[in-house]
């Protein structure tokens, strides 16, 4: 059976990517890898569907268990992806979604040059802020950490093999986008 194609997919903190792949994950033909993470969960998160959120020794211990693809430390705490999710889907054929930061991404590109890096961008660092500031579920220490992260990450955008401009109010349209890449590179 052919194997699913790994889907990277990073884009600086509220630039709109969970919308965007709530859509893309309307279609079966994807699943989302659920990340662990050492950070409190937001207002209406829920743990294993959101994230695992998990104290930093229970972390430590699953990565020296070697139960972590890859991770990262991302305004102090850590974000990881369990591995054995990722690799039983591939194997059944089903594309795996990993919403990751930008490191994450160049790690998992190296050692898996077959997945499909996508950037998804704001129209504007401006917009970026309003975004942030209006969404209200981080102080403003953290925002201006994250907009500062965000400033960072833009510059990696060319590394991705696809950027997608999330312009507002049409996350349909970058998801669209999103599998219009995935399945070029199926029939490649
Ligand atoms: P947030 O705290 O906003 O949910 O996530 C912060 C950043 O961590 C985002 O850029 C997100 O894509 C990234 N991230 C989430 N899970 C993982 C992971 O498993 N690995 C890596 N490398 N980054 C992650």
């Amino acid at each position: 059976m052919e194997k699913g194609i790994l889907l990277i997919v990073s884009g600086p903190s509220g630039c709109g990517k969970g919308t965007v792949l709530k859509y893309l994950l309307e279609n079966k033909e994807y699943s989302y890898s659920v990340s662990a993470t050492t950070r409190n969960p937001r207002e209406g998160e829920i743990h294993g569907v959101s994230y695992f959120f998990i104290s930093r020794e229970e972390f430590e211990a699953w990565l020296s268990q070697g139960k972590i693809l890859e991770h990262t430390v991302y305004c102090d705490n850590y974000y990881g992806t369990p591995r054995a999710f990722v690799e039983e889907q591939l194997e059944k054929g089903v594309n795996v979604v990993l919403e990751i930061e930008t490191e994450g991404a160049a790690n998992i590109k190296a050692l898996m040059p077959h997945a499909l890096s996508v950037f998804i961008a704001p129209p504007s660092m401006e917009d970026l802020e309003n975004r942030l500031v209006g969404r209200g579920t981080e102080d403003e220490a953290t925002v201006a950490k994250r907009l500062a992260k965000a400033r960072e990450e833009m510059k990696l955008a060319p590394t991705y093999d696809v950027v997608i401009v999330n312009e507002d109010g049409a996350p349909e349209k970058a998801a669209a986008q999103i599998h219009k890449a995935v399945t070029a590179k199926k029939t490649v």
